[in-house]
């Protein structure tokens, strides 16, 4: 039936066939590769990293880049939708790749030189390097600006002291995009596995984004040569710039998760019978249906809108706060309640929502809280900052 699906609003009359296409293939792998091991791998705590070339042949590492860093320039609204249909999978997944391409590569790609650029990218969008963002630290989480993680001028290169913590990515990747202060100044560096006083191990015993690999970064009086640090930009605005891009697919990406855990509740509700006629069939569940569904419509049509303003240059860090915040929360409630009308079923690894429901805690939490982001549009509208 026409009015199940989750275009509710007929939006996809808006997209081109190039972007359908692309949905359409991120949905299959997803469907056809991740899928069938996505439980044990939440269970297990494990990221299947054996799919990363799979992912880059289907593109999905840096792909609004240009060609000669390994990018297919595609716009906005493929970049978001790729990430949806990665977080229909699991937000672990759409992690792994927000973090490559939105975190790591892009601080290179815009914070880097051409040499920098060409060493590391065309490598990163074939999957051969996995790269990892270090801005949190145990004391510094929502305040980075406060971090602790500093940077000293040596003979031909820096020495990084610090430690960082809830590094997605961390233990698999091959550099690390670390945010360290030189000279009291927030400065970006690439510190490549390997160097010595570096290390990141795993950070266990989590209930949520199980299937994704979260680390420590510790450095250790770690030198690394002059040409790790990124040269074009100081200060807050370095790491700040490359969550703008992050936060921009969390804003498309939880939106795969809030359809797939409103399109299982539908199935659900109408073939799950109680007091001899379907759950769907009571006013209650209609409301909580009802709820969903329009809350996912209104969610697509903030990211749709923020993706045109993206390609038309005139989004802003506080469109994106906007959108990221209340998609989040959006994609949290429907995950919610869609647990609710599953009943016990809910809870179980079979049906998928309790995982969609731990995961989207964290996506609530990272790139910049729910609180964080209102204040933001708080300041933007009164020009009087709450928090800072
Ligand atoms: C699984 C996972 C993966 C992550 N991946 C990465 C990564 O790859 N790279 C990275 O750098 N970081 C990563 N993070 C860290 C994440 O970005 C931080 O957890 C986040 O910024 C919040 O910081 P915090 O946890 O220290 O919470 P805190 O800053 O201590 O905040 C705790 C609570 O207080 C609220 N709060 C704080 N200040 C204020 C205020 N002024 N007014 C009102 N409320 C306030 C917050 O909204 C929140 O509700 C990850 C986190 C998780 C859980």
């Amino acid at each position: 039936m026409e009015t199940r699906n989750t275009d509710y609003y007929l939006l996809d009359d808006l997209l081109t066939d190039e972007q359908k296409n692309i949905r359409a293939a991120v949905r299959d792998f997803v469907q056809t590769r991740f899928q069938p091991t996505v439980q044990q791998n939440f269970e297990d705590g494990k990221f299947p990293i054996e799919l990363a070339s799979e992912m880059a042949d289907l593109g999905l590492f840096g792909p609004t880049l240009e060609e000669k860093y390994g990018g297919a320039g595609l716009d906005s609204v493929c970049y978001g939708l790729i990430c949806q249909e990665l977080e229909r999978g699991d937000s672990g997944l759409r992690s792994f790749a927000s973090v490559q391409s939105s975190l790591a590569m892009y601080a290179i790609y815009k914070h880097g030189t051409e040499e920098q650029r060409m060493k590391y990218l065309p490598k990163m969008a074939k999957g051969e390097l996995i790269g990892c963002f270090g801005l949190t630290e145990p004391d510094h989480g929502s305040d980075p600006g406060g971090m602790k993680t500093h940077a000293t001028k040596v003979d031909g290169g820096y020495v990084i002291s610090g430690q960082k913590m809830w590094i997605t990515n961390g233990t698999i990747s091959d550099l690390a995009v670390v945010w360290a202060k030189l000279d009291g100044e927030i400065r970006g560096f690439i510190v490549e596995k390997g160097s010595k006083g570096f290390t990141a191990p795993e950070q266990h015993h989590k209930f949520s984004l199980r299937a994704s690999i979260t680390s420590e970064l510790l450095l250790d009086e770690v030198r690394v040569p002059s040409n790790s640090l990124l040269p074009n930009v100081s200060g807050l605005k370095g790491p700040l710039q490359c969550l703008t891009q992050a936060r921009f697919g969390i804003a498309f990406g939880v939106l795969g998760s809030a359809m797939d855990c409103y399109e299982r509740t539908i199935r659900y509700t109408t073939e799950r019978k109680q007091f001899d006629r379907p759950l769907a069939a009571n006013q209650l569940v209609q409301a909580e249906l009802a709820y969903m569904i329009t809350e996912i419509t209104k969610g697509q049509l903030l990211a749709h809108r923020l993706a045109t303003l993206k390609d038309a240059g005139k989004m802003t860090p506080t469109h994106v706060s906007m959108a990221k915040m209340n998609n989040c929360a959006i994609a949290l409630e429907i995950a919610r309640k869609a647990r609710d009308l599953h009943g016990a079923n809910g809870i179980s690894y079979e049906f998928h929502i309790c995982r969609h429901m731990a995961n989207l805690e964290t996506v609530k939490t990272y790139e910049g809280t729910h609180n964080i982001h209102m204040l933001s549009i708080g300041r933007d509208v009164t020009g009087i900052s709450a928090f800072s």
